[in-house]
């Protein structure tokens, strides 16, 4: 369980992003010609394993700078105790010629092997693939249609017309955990149309314009289930590169009692106490193992 002393999934700050250093070109170029360097492979949003369980290959040194000089555009995601930490995109070749030259066996999705990471490998596959993303949808400019070029290692694009930066898109999402007022606790779950399990699970929806975080809880509370949210508190975020999502974690407490669903997006919502729950929780069954809907619940359960 996710506690104050481990980051949600794929959050954490592991690398020094070194923002003062990577506006440098010879700096960048230092430091990948480097023997420490090491280069994380990414096709199509897809990373390259290699293994049983499945595990991300991140070649270091002569092969991480043949996977960099294979690619031309090295994307550069910080320092791991002074050894530089790159992306390599490789969509542009087909799957055989991946797997070659970055040395798997097997091409899986970032989420599949979560659980075979430590938190900070995976965090930063994740950074690498919602970096990665973004680049590869921002080869023109969004006033003029020109192309863009790759600055800052690759965290800023540059208009070559008329000029305009492009900084990396981040979509923020609110997912919530509703309570309700009085004793004993329950916190209110819903099966959404979209879920695989058809599992019960916690309210989320994007922030609109206009709105702040509370607002679109708020709004998310009363499209999904028909409540109205008192207060809303928030818990904590994660970054949900799948493909350029913030998750911000609240807990809203709701004013009336009475679940209302729409029947098309959502199919039920009902009221959970804190032993239903722990059932749930000893069946593996309460939370996905990569997201901050497991921590909200697991810190509601625990709650004393
Ligand atoms: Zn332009």
């Amino acid at each position: 369980m996710a506690g104050p002393a481990s980051p949600p999934p794929y959050a954490g700050g592991w690398l020094d992003r070194a923002s003062a250093h990577r506006t440098d070109p010879q700096w960048l170029a230092r430091l990948r010609a480097r023997p420490d360097t090491r280069v994380v492979p990414i096709w199509q949003d897809d990373c390259v394993v290699r293994g049983d369980p499945p595990r991300a290959v991140v070649p270091v040194g002569e092969p991480a700078r043949q996977l960099l000089d294979a690619v031309g555009e090295a994307v550069f995601l910080g320092l791991d105790a002074g050894a530089g930490v790159f992306a390599a995109d490789l969509s542009g070749l087909d799957r055989s010629a991946v797997l070659d030259l970055a040395g798997g066996d097997d091409i899986a999705s970032v989420r599949s092997v979560y659980a075979a990471h430590t938190a900070a490998d995976a965090a930063i596959l994740g950074y690498a693939r919602g970096l990665l993303h973004w680049i590869r949808n921002q080869r023109h400019c969004g006033r003029c249609g020109s192309a863009t070029e790759s600055r800052d290692g690759g965290h800023v694009r540059a208009c070559l017309s008329c000029g305009k930066l492009l900084f990396p898109r981040i979509e923020p999402a609110v997912i919530m955990l509703v309570e309700s007022a009085g004793e004993p606790r329950r916190c209110l779950l819903a099966r959404h149309r979209a879920s695989v399990l058809g599992e019960y699970s916690t309210l989320a929806g994007f922030v609109e314009t206009g709105e702040s975080l509370e607002d679109a809880v708020r709004r998310e509370v009363a499209e999904e289930v028909g409540l109205t949210a008192g207060a809303v508190r928030y818990v904590g975020s994660q970054p949900w590169p799948f493909p350029a999502g913030l998750m911000v974690a609240f807990r809203a407490t709701a004013v009336d009692d009475t679940p209302v669903v729409d029947g098309t997006e959502i199919l039920d919502a009902r009221w959970f106490t804190r032993a239903e729950l722990a059932g749930k929780a000893a069946a593996g069954r309460l939370g996905r193992v990569d997201s901050i809907d497991r921590v909200l619940l697991h810190s509601w359960l625990h709650q004393s």
